[in-house]
């Protein structure tokens, strides 16, 4: 059978047709619903933050986020995520600026900020990556010293805290996906997590058009409502979610046995003080693995089984930014960006399924 890199988790049919039925009597679909108001409430509690803002997906809460604080100038970001993360900034007017990642956890090396502050730098947009935390103390630190906002692209960390906070409580604002591919979802969906209620009532705003009310419309939004539909799939997914998180682990700590110890082969370390949500699970094939990632992708699709090169190619990379950027001066993304892949990664992927993808990985290994 067929094992694809994510696999959607979902409630009993039946458990999402009955929280579906209220729907049919109050005809209220959308624009922030009984279920949408009860979903931002639960999630607060969840992610352990203030405020909840939420999103037809999460790209639109980071978009969004960036214009409802009005920032002008350069951003500085990481290259080594998703197309998400450096559209919402070049699609806002601003210039990326991409700093290096560290090469343990992937995320941006906080070393490496300040070299990059210029009189135009507004902002920094961070992503916890594979669900790994940025070095949070040090990027709120160099922020408050230079006078920046902070907004965290969380979309692989629902769920993560770091010292028994929730990762969303860190920085100005955090963006967290709930598409279906993620560890907690809506089928489409985001939310933007905040303790600033002026940011809150501006995302609230700016989602619905910038209406403020019949007669008054103070912004120039647009349409980022999420709707009663996914609302309810969040509301079901949410009851399970701790559930579907200790299956992951169980997945994760597998894969991490299984290839530990392959000469050649980089995989995940556990932070500390982290509680993990088990998003993904990346190995890097170094060039001392004895052949290269092309070979690990072919072999494990002759058996049916789908890995990714994610993230690859870097975001400043795309044909779409061709010429603007040099990646060159980011060698650390470069390199990871160049050797990585994504394993199967789903809170049902059976244990042997696992033992059989990293027998025939280790299998390709050392032959030069
Ligand atoms: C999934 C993802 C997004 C975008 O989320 P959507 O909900 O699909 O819009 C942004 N950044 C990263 C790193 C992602 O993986």
């Amino acid at each position: 059978m067929r094992i694809n890199v994510t696999r959607s988790s979902m409630p009993d049919f039946e458990e999402y047709m009955e929280a579906l039925r209220p729907l049919w009597e109050s005809r209220w679909l959308t624009n922030m619903g009984a279920n949408h108001e009860e979903l931002a409430k639960q999630l607060c509690k969840y992610l352990k933050v203030e405020n909840v803002s939420l999103f037809v997906n999460g790209h639109m809460g980071l978009e969004m986020t960036l214009q409802a604080m009005g920032l002008k100038g350069e951003v500085i970001t990481t290259p080594f995520t998703f197309a998400s993360t450096t559209h919402a900034i070049v699609r806002n007017g601003l210039k990326p600026v991409f700093c290096d990642i560290e090469s343990d956890h992937y995320t941006m090396d906080a070393s490496k900020i300040e070299d990059l502050i210029t009189p135009d730098t507004c902002a920094i947009v961070p992503v916890h990556v594979y669900g790994s935390v940025c070095d949070v103390e040090s990027i709120d630190r160099i922020a408050k010293d230079h006078g920046l906002k902070v907004i965290y692209d969380a979309a692989h960390a629902f769920g993560v805290r770091y010292k028994d906070r929730g990762i969303g409580s860190y920085g100005d604002a955090s963006m967290f996906s709930f598409h279906a591919t993620k560890v907690f979802h809506t089928i489409e969906g985001g939310c933007v997590a905040t303790d600033d209620d002026a940011l809150m009532d501006r995302l609230w705003m700016l989602k619905d058009f910038g209406i403020r009310d019949e007669e008054t419309v103070d912004g120039i939004g647009a349409n980022a409502k999420m709707n009663e539909f996914c609302a309810v799939m969040g509301l079901c997914n949410l009851r399970h979610i701790d559930e579907e998180i200790e299956k992951r682990r169980h997945v994760f700590e597998r894969y991490r046995a299984d290839l530990s110890g392959i000469k050649g082969l980089g995989v995940l370390q556990a932070q500390a003080d982290v509680k993990q949500n088990y998003a993904y699970f990346p190995i890097v094939v170094e060039d001392d693995f004895g052949q290269d990632r092309q070979k690990i992708v072919d072999v494990l699709k002759e058996n049916d089984i789908y890995v990714r090169k994610y993230f690859y190619p870097l975001t400043s990379d795309f044909d779409c930014y061709r010429g603007e950027y040099d990646s060159s001066r980011t060698p650390v993304a470069r390199h990871i960006a160049e050797r990585v892949l994504t394993l199967p990664m789903s809170a049902d992927l059976n244990i042997n399924d696992v033992d059989r993808i990293c027998d025939i990985i280790r299998s390709c290994g050392g032959k030069g």
